[in-house]
């Protein structure tokens, strides 16, 4: 009696730590934190933040944030005149250039901001000529100021960075 009681509760407890478990599930993955250092972005500050923002709210499997102190950013941004531009080096790493020749010619600044951090995470460019592709860069009109990626890029970095897929060091320029 004793006995079948005491398995009568062992069992009770073995199916609640299954239901706990079942209900639990897989803990999903944490996201791969990038930091990027905008403190030589100049005038362009806030919006490198804001293209950082706009991945973070479209992505799961990667987050741009800005370094904190003491810390190697994994991704540093400038401004100068030239062209906008990114030396990556490895997926997520890498520099990037707010370049005055864009914005000068009126390319909506969080645009080109969010490219050129698609680049980092490891999107090439498609000169599809199409304001709705973030990718496209310079080929959609100036006039467009769509700086999001389509579903297909944001699914492109989800699957790079849930891989850790092995991406090599590449310059982009927005105009090419
Ligand atoms: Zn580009």
């Amino acid at each position: 009696m004793l006995r079948q009681r005491l398995s009568a509760a062992l069992l009770a407890i073995a199916m609640l730590v299954g239901l706990q478990v079942a209900t639990t599930g897989p803990a999903a993955a944490a996201p791969r934190i990038l930091y990027y250092d905008a403190s030589q972005a100049q005038e362009f500050k806030a919006v490198v933040a804001q293209g950082a923002q706009i991945w973070n709210s479209r992505v799961a499997n990667v987050q741009l944030q800005p370094v904190p102190a003491g810390r190697t950013p994994n991704i540093r941004v400038y401004a100068d005149n030239g062209w906008p531009r990114t030396y990556s080096t490895s997926l997520g790493n890498g520099r990037w250039y707010m370049g005055r020749e864009a914005v000068n010619d009126g390319y909506y600044q969080p645009r080109i901001a969010a490219h050129e951090f698609g680049h980092i995470l490891g999107l090439p460019d498609r000169r599809t000529g199409l304001c709705s592709d973030l990718m496209s860069g310079s080929s959609a009109p100036v006039s467009c100021t769509n700086p999001n990626p389509n579903s297909t890029e944001a699914s492109t970095v989800n699957n790079l960075f849930r891989s850790a897929a092995a991406v090599p060091a590449r310059e982009f320029t927005w105009v090419g």
